[in-house]
């Protein structure tokens, strides 16, 4: 994210034209004879059910086992694919659930469908394709989630059912929220999450959130803003994660950092106190809004001190907003410390675990990220993601952009160099890359595509680019839009190697989710190179942009990448990330 600039729905430019098809996949698909059809009947027909295959199953209402699924995948093996694959036990052990025998895209694979226990069975697996089939496609995570991660979720899969919309102890709580007053403890108390920001920032403030729920016992909601139940399937089993249409409190959209409900602002004119041990004066409101985004105040940052947290833990809903992933700064709450630790003894991981669980596509956007990934990533040995994300168009020449990117891929040797020479003509039996680009523009793409078309490489390797979309601008709220964003995220944490732009949540998220350790390629705002042109990351956690940077005790700075060794400072920001020392 743009710490410069605040996120508005920016003016439709003139070229803007809605194809989402990159114009070259476009053309050579059209270029194709129509007397073709009629020659390959049995590949149009089994591409043809491999599209439609999420409908029906959708619509014939069934709940189809990974294998009727996998079997149907083998229709796919006519047009050059394989997929086999055979569902594993469901009888509630966590970790045993295997595909076997796996055979997909040539590639011998055994694969656990539970993410090692991130998952539970028992999903009805029609409703959300992607939740059990996620591991045909990305690479299997050499990082284990923790015993006891497993067991927190377990315990918060379980609260999240007691206490959710629709259960008794749900209505008290909403009665006492009505109520005006919080006198009465009660057995469940809530964490409600409001719609705010880009894609990226919203997953990482959601992930956040959850272990914040987590480890304060409340059941997290989401405000059903920006169409957050079309891009993701429920986590939690059995019940709902989305804030019901009922509830009281329904101006959202105007609160923000001065509210008199803003935990800041009450602090600041002293309507509540927070003294040591979260004891307080006065009585205490059945909620606070706790605002969390970049542009909070000094008093709003006193959510980071361990008083506030006690007091805070009286509070039986707190309402929060935010773009920024704070789950660094969690680990400098003492309460929560030694907590975090043991759910991550593997700091950098936090993300990576916390977004395979919680974050699966929806049919329709699953559809579209696996028809990007059969029609064009599948066959090549090696996938390269670049994305490229320029935050002042006007100040950031595309030239520039361009050179760092390339500058980077080739320094570092993620893409060959082309052959200005003599031209290698490739064999039948050559390496094939496919580069997959995301960006609101298509120019790096046409560039890219066309230094691969009209030079060969070095070193003889076959070169394939493409690009799902070029939505122009960012266009936060709009459906379709954000179903592009979201399918373009999930297909970069599928790549193999990821060159990606710094300060980019999008990128964080792919490369949280995949587990990468991408190259940051920074761009200045003047023409001019930065030397080197990118970083490698340290780890693959994201960064928290804007952190307190508070000492709690002395009320005064300190520069908490200084602190403790998995605390550092960010590759592309002064902001903090999880890393694992011993790795350095
Ligand atoms: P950030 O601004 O890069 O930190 O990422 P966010 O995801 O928070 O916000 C940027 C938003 O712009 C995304 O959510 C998308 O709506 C849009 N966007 C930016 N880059 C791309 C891209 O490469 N592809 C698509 N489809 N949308 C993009």
């Amino acid at each position: 994210m743009d710490p410069r600039r605040i996120r508005r729905q920016q003016p439709s430019p003139a070229n803007l034209h809605d194809s989402e098809i990159s114009e070259g996949v476009y053309r050579a698909e059209s270029e194709e004879k129509p007397s073709s059809v009629f020659q390959r009947p049995a590949i149009i027909l089994s591409t043809f059910i491999l599209i439609l295959l999420p409908f029906i199953l959708v619509l014939s209402n069934r709940s189809p086992s990974l294998e009727t699924l996998c079997k149907a995948g083998r229709v796919v093996e006519t047009a050059g694919y394989e997929a086999k694959a055979k569902q594993g036990s469901e009888n509630g052990s966590l970790a045993s659930s295997n595909i076997t025998e796996g055979n997909f895209l040539q590639k011998n694979i055994t694969k656990d469908i539970l993410l090692g226990g991130l998952l539970v069975p028992g999903f009805d697996q029609g409703s959300c394709l992607s939740r059990y089939q996620s591991v045909l496609y990305r690479k299997e995570s050499p990082h284990l989630p923790s015993p006891h991660l497993l067991e927190r979720l377990r315990k918060q899969e379980a609260l999240q059912k007691k206490c959710g919309p629709g259960t008794q102890l749900y209505k008290k709580a909403i009665e006492q929220l009505k109520s005006g007053n919080s006198t009465q403890t009660l057995e469940c108390n809530y964490l409600v999450v409001l719609s705010y920001s880009g894609l990226g920032n919203k997953m990482l403030t959601l992930a956040s959130a959850f272990i914040y729920a987590i480890l304060t016992n409340r059941v997290l909601l989401i405000d059903r803003g920006a169409h957050i139940a079309d891009l993701f399937c429920e986590p939690f089993p059995n019940t709902t994660w989305l804030l019901p249409w009922d509830f009281p409190i329904d101006h959202f959209s105007s609160i923000y950092k001065d509210d008199p409900r803003s935990y800041g602002k009450m602090l600041k004119d002293k309507v509540i106190g927070n003294e040591v041990n979260g004891a307080t004066n006065g009585s205490l409101p059945p909620y606070v809004y706790l605002h969390l985004s970049h542009d909070y105040g000094d008093f709003d940052k006193l959510f980071y001190c361990e008083d506030d947290q006690r007091l805070l833990q009286k509070i039986p809903w707190l309402l929060l907003r935010s773009n920024q992933y704070f789950v660094p700064s969690l680990f400098l709450i003492p309460a929560y410390e030694e907590e975090l630790n043991r759910l991550f003894p593997e700091k950098e991981t936090a993300f990576h675990h916390l977004g395979r669980y919680l974050f699966h596509p929806t049919n329709s956007v699953w559809g579209m990220i696996v028809r990007s990934y059969q029609a064009y990533l599948a066959k090549a040995d090696e996938i390269v993601g670049i994305q490229v994300r320029v935050f002042e168009r006007g100040k950031t020449p595309f030239q520039h952009v361009l050179d760092q990117i390339l500058a980077c891929s080739l320094e570092e040797k993620v893409l060959p160099n082309v052959s200005l020479h003599e031209p290698v003509v490739s064999g039948t039996d050559s390496k094939s890359k496919v580069v997959l680009v995301t960006s609101l523009d298509s120019a790096y793409f046409e560039k890219i595509r066309s230094m691969y078309w009209e030079h060969s490489t070095a070193t003889g390797e076959v070169i394939g680019v493409y690009q799902p979309s070029h939505e122009g601008f960012e266009q936060t709220g709009k459906e379709m839009h954000e179903m592009k964003a979201w399918a373009e995220i999930y297909l970069l944490s599928l790549t193999d190697m990821l060159v990606s732009s710094s300060w980019s949540t999008f990128g964080y998220v792919a490369r949280g989710l995949g587990g990468l350790k991408p190259w940051i390629v920074s761009f200045k705002t003047a023409d001019q190179m930065t030397n080197p042109p990118c970083r490698r990351a340290m780890s693959m956690d994201p960064c928290f942009h804007f952190p307190p940077f508070l000492d709690c005790k002395a009320k005064s700075y300190v520069d908490q990448g200084a602190l403790v060794p998995y605390l550092k400072h960010c590759e592309d920001s002064g902001g903090l990330k999880l890393v694992d020392p011993v790795e350095q």
